[in-house]
């Protein structure tokens, strides 16, 4: 029907209340739902309108064209209204045993007539007959269900000729009732499926039976409220069984016999579309198809989710029955042959609404970008609600899909931007510790800067004193020997505060070009280390030539290996190792000596930590080299093993400064 459009659409997606959960996307039997911008749309043109996504759809984001409003005007209109109620009604109004007390509330609602489309079904039934029984007929398709027209008119273009050109039961009776109370009524179809609402013009509007329970609670009509009365005329035959036995042609193939041939009856998506496969490929040749887009209209989208399949088969059967017990054959055969002269013919169009395969190389290069790239990579998890990997890359190459609907693929990526995660945010603790312990020392560099400059003036009048005295006393004296052990300590005292004011950067550096190559073999030179430590000096650089502060930079290198050497009190290997990366000089210092324990690693820098004897160590080597690092912009840093059983004990200090050469 015309009315339905891509702006007005039968079947739609309301935004907000899509998961994307790809439900819909698996269930849809002709891939008319496409993902875009996170959200499941319905594509309007290749929509069978089947309803099978309104059914699945947990979170109610798929809903179809409501019709009640149009009803109410039509009700509301000088024209009669007519109700025409499909034959599966006794399968959705379980809760309302009593036919007669539906058509009552039907009438309440305010339509001037309520019939059964069923008495079209007999119509019909006669037809098909007619078609079967003449031996020029080839093999047919039933066209009794919309959705399953709408299928063959999209997909199977070709088979359109096949469909019986015959108005389905529904448009038969719409016929018939406009020939028996007037042309100018308005029908009014009232049944399981949302397809019919785009079926014919010749219906005036389509309400499911969803709508009818939403009209009877918005205007409260409830059973007991209705008063009770039987359908209006024409009366129905065997017709009302169809939605019981699998379709229309078994009904009548039960009730008359159908000529030649045999039919093949397929309800659900899968079915159907084998059946209509196997047909077109010539397999079912000879035979008719019976087809229903819906598990039988007894299962449709527009039924509420009332009571088991087999509760609502055996209403039917009851309420079939107990009307053919009922029925008076006369009068029935009499209007049968009243209304044979309307005419029941139809015929239909080709909309092809096929997409032609794209490329392979387009399909595996979205495979490749989805990380699937040999056949054990081809999960096939239906996940992305396609049934192969490669449905859903052609998919992709249509338009229809994205990539990231993959869920292996996601979870893949989703593991990569975990790694990604903990590695920043171990590199962040990193530069955290890094952080707060370098505010520590700048902290203690401060306290040693202001006790440092402090000291350093009594220290000069000690010394000053101290010389003096020595000068006025006898050389030999006991009193000499004792200015000279002030003069001494004092002398140490002065050397402490110079190492702490080095520590607090208060000195400036002073760059100067040298060749670090020779620089360093200048301290091994001067380093005084037992006969059992041996020095090896390694060297990997393609511009020794760099721009230092030499002096300070030598009382750095000299601290290290003093360090070194300490540490192998019983002989072993120091190394010096020379490298250029990345505009960095890198000079690592490797012992072999007993190791630092990892307690102790946070504490080495800070000035007067020292583990050796009192009077050996003043803990401000460390503490003078990370400032004089500093000084040159670079860093220091410590690796060390002390535990012999995790593998050979040993410390590599690193100093790492900027390859100045200007
Ligand atoms: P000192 O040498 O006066 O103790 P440092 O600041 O030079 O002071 O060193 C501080 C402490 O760090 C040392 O006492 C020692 O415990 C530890 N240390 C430094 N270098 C090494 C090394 N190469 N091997 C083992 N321990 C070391
Ligand atoms: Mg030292």
């Amino acid at each position: 029907m015309a009315k339905f459009s891509e702006n007005n659409p039968l079947v739609y997606t309301v935004r907000n209340l899509c998961k994307v959960c790809y439900t819909c996307v698996r269930e849809c039997p002709v891939k008319a739902i496409k993902i875009i911008n996170g959200q499941a749309e319905v594509i309007t043109e290749r929509c069978i309108a089947c309803g099978n996504c309104v059914m699945v759809c947990s979170q109610n984001a798929k809903v179809y064209f409501r019709s009640i409003d149009l009803v109410k005007d039509i009700i509301r209109s000088e024209h009669k209204a007519i109700a025409c109620i499909a034959p599966s009604f006794p399968a959705e109004f379980i809760d309302i045993p009593d036919h007669k007390i539906l058509v009552g509330m039907i009438r309440k609602l305010g339509f001037d007539v309520v019939t059964e489309v069923s008495f079209g079904a007999d119509l019909v039934g006669k037809e098909y007959v007619k078609i079967f029984d003449n031996p020029d007929t080839g093999s047919v398709i039933t066209s009794d269900c919309p959705a399953i027209v709408n299928y063959i008119k999209y997909y199977h273009p070709d088979l359109v000729k096949s469909l019986a050109p015959i108005s389905s039961p529904a448009m038969a009776m719409a016929e018939v009732v406009r020939e028996k109370y007037g042309q100018d009524s308005k029908v009014v179809f009232i049944g399981p499926c949302i397809a019919k609402k785009a079926e014919s013009d010749c219906i005036d509007e389509v309400l499911t039976f969803t709508e009818l329970r939403e009209m009877f609670e918005k205007e409260n009509i409830t059973p007991d409220l209705a008063e009770g009365s039987d359908f209006d005329p024409p009366a129905s035959g065997k017709g009302a069984f169809f939605p019981v036995n699998h379709g229309l042609l078994k009904s009548v193939n039960k009730f008359e016999g159908i000529g030649k041939g045999e039919v093949i009856t397929a309800e659900g998506k899968s079915k159907f579309m084998e059946a209509i496969r196997n047909f077109e490929d010539d397999i079912l040749s000879n035979q008719h198809l019976e087809l229903l887009c819906c598990d039988g209209c007894i299962h449709g989208p527009g039924m509420t989710k009332r009571g088991s399949q087999f509760v609502k088969r055996k209403k039917i059967g009851e309420y079939v029955t107990k009307k053919l017990t009922g029925l008076n054959i006369n009068d029935w055969e009499r209007d049968i042959n009243i209304f044979s002269s309307i005419s029941l013919e139809r015929s239909f169009s080709q909309v092809d609404q096929r997409i032609s395969e794209p490329s392979r190389e387009k399909i595996e290069e979205v495979l490749i970008s989805m990380g699937r790239t040999s056949a054990t990579d081809m999960l096939n998890c239906g996940a992305c609600g396609y049934e192969t990997c490669e449905d859903h890359a052609i998919a992709v190459v249509e338009g229809l899909a994205e990539t990231e609907m993959c869920l292996p693929y996601a979870i893949e990526k989703l593991h990569e931007s975990i790694n990604e995660l903990n590695n920043s945010n171990r590199k962040l603790a990193d530069t955290r510790k890094a952080l707060m312990q370098s505010e520590k020392l700048a902290s203690m560099g401060q306290v040693s800067a202001g006790i440092a400059h402090e000291l350093n003036n009594p220290l000069g009048i000690i010394t000053l004193y101290s010389s003096i005295l020595k000068d006025e006393v006898d050389k030999e004296s006991q009193v000499y020997e004792d200015i000279s052990i002030i003069d001494e300590q004092a002398e140490r005292c002065r050397n402490i505060v110079g190492g702490l004011l080095n520590f607090a950067r208060k000195n400036q550096v002073k760059l100067q070009e040298c060749n670090i190559i020779d620089f360093v073999e200048h301290s091994i030179k001067s380093l005084i280390k037992p006969e059992n430590i041996s020095v090896h000096f390694m060297h990997d650089l393609y511009d020794p030539i760099i721009k230092i502060d030499t002096d300070q930079m030598m009382q750095v290198l000299t601290n290290l290996q003093r360090n070194a050497v300490e540490a192998m009190s019983d002989g072993g290997q120091l190394t010096i190792e020379l490298k250029q990366k990345e505009g960095k000089m890198i000079i690592n210092i490797i012992d072999t000596g007993v190791g630092i324990p990892s307690r102790n690693i946070e504490k080495i820098f800070t000035p007067f930590f020292t583990t050796k004897d009192l009077g050996k160590g003043t803990g401000l080597g460390l503490p003078l080299a990370y400032g004089i690092v500093k000084m040159h912009k670079g860093k220091i840093s410590v690796r060390s093993n002390d535990n012999p059983e995790k593998g050979p004990t040993g410390t590599m200090f690193t100093i790492s400064i900027p390859h100045i050469k200007e």
